[in-house]
């Protein structure tokens, strides 16, 4: 690990004169001097979090101290991050039920399915158009918008979620390279369904949205709240902070300064209700706690009660930018 980062246990606060640059953005091997967010160059160590997925690995998690934005330090280089998606577990990718969290997982996408359509409707104002779907994995969000007439182009780093997608469901499914031959201006609407917090170069994925958007256009960002309830109250037990896959832990005011330095306005937000559930009976069993669906169920209830079923506080939100100004 780099010697710039905070030792091990320590909750101090690491300040650096480094100069700050676009590339300290896009990181793999580099480590973060600046909160990506705000700029603010007052950041704390967390605490280390395990990858209960593949690697058993710890990643130490940092926040910035002003805007609260947090992010995965000493994350693999994106080369290889390909390898820490290899578990057969990573479901959105291999389709597979087994499993409790299997079952939970294509109970909730089932059910979301309905609500994200709805979203994309509402927030577009739009009953078709050009929809340009970002991390499509396995395509369902994207067959089931093309059979209400939208037109789907999806874009998937996954070689095999990305050929599943297209022989199953006629997806247009690309590799992210592709995205540069997308034309400018011509996407009524562009998703991301819990992938942003994936990807090594979020500043460049909005930039290209500003490029591919129409004016009118709109984009949707869902991805885990790092003020949430849940993320409280799990602390480093979070399942949601899936690390080093999740490389950034955005809160709405940090998300806020994220686009917003960046051209973009969040012009609305709203929770994804379910997620709490899910999330917490994961934590729950990547602790190999008994029963951890019930105590997901009971936990997810209390937190909700406790935190007023307050928005800012649900354990996933999604997000409606509007296009480039
Ligand atoms: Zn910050």
């Amino acid at each position: 690990m780099p010697e710039e980062t905070v030792a091990r246990g320590g909750g101090a606060s690491q300040k650096t004169d480094l100069p700050a640059g676009k590339d300290n953005l896009a990181h793999g091997n580099t480590v973060l001097h600046q909160c990506p967010a705000c700029q603010a160059r007052d950041i704390v160590q967390l605490f280390y979090v395990k990858d209960h997925l593949v690697s058993g690995r710890e990643f130490p998690v940092m926040r910035c101290r002003s805007c609260g934005m947090g992010w995965t330090a000493d994350p693999p280089p994106e080369s290889e991050a390909g390898s820490y998606y290899a578990s057969e577990e990573y479901i959105s990718h291999t389709d597979r039920r087994q499993s409790l969290s299997d079952y939970l997982y294509h109970l909730a996408r089932s059910f979301m399915l309905g609500r994200k359509y709805k979203i994309v409707e509402r927030v577009t104002g739009k009953q078709q158009g050009m929809l340009l779907d970002i991390g499509s994995g396995t395509g369902y969000f994207a067959a089931f918008m093309k059979k209400r007439g939208w037109e789907v182009t999806g874009i998937e780093v996954n070689d095999s979620a990305r050929e599943y997608s297209i022989e199953k469901s006629g997806i247009n499914a690309r590799s992210p390279g592709e995205i540069k031959n997308i034309p400018s201006g011509s996407a009524d609407c562009i998703t991301f369904w819990h992938v942003l917090e994936h990807l090594y170069d979020p500043a460049g994925w909005l930039e290209e949205v500003g490029r591919i958007l129409t004016g009118e256009g709109k984009c949707i960002i869902a991805m885990p709240n790092f003020s949430s309830s849940d993320a409280d109250w799990f602390r480093n037990r979070w399942a949601a902070l899936d690390v080093p896959r999740h490389l950034w832990h955005f809160t709405p005011r940090a998300f806020r300064k994220f686009v917003s330095g960046r051209g973009f306005k969040v012009e609305k937000i709203a929770a994804l209700p379910l997620d709490l559930f899910y999330i917490s009976a994961l934590s729950y069993r990547n602790q190999n706690k008994s029963l951890p669906l019930l105590r997901g169920l009971l936990t997810g209830g209390l937190l909700a009660i406790r935190s007023g079923f307050r928005k800012e506080k649900a354990s996933s939100l999604v997000y409606v930018l509007s296009g480039k100004e």
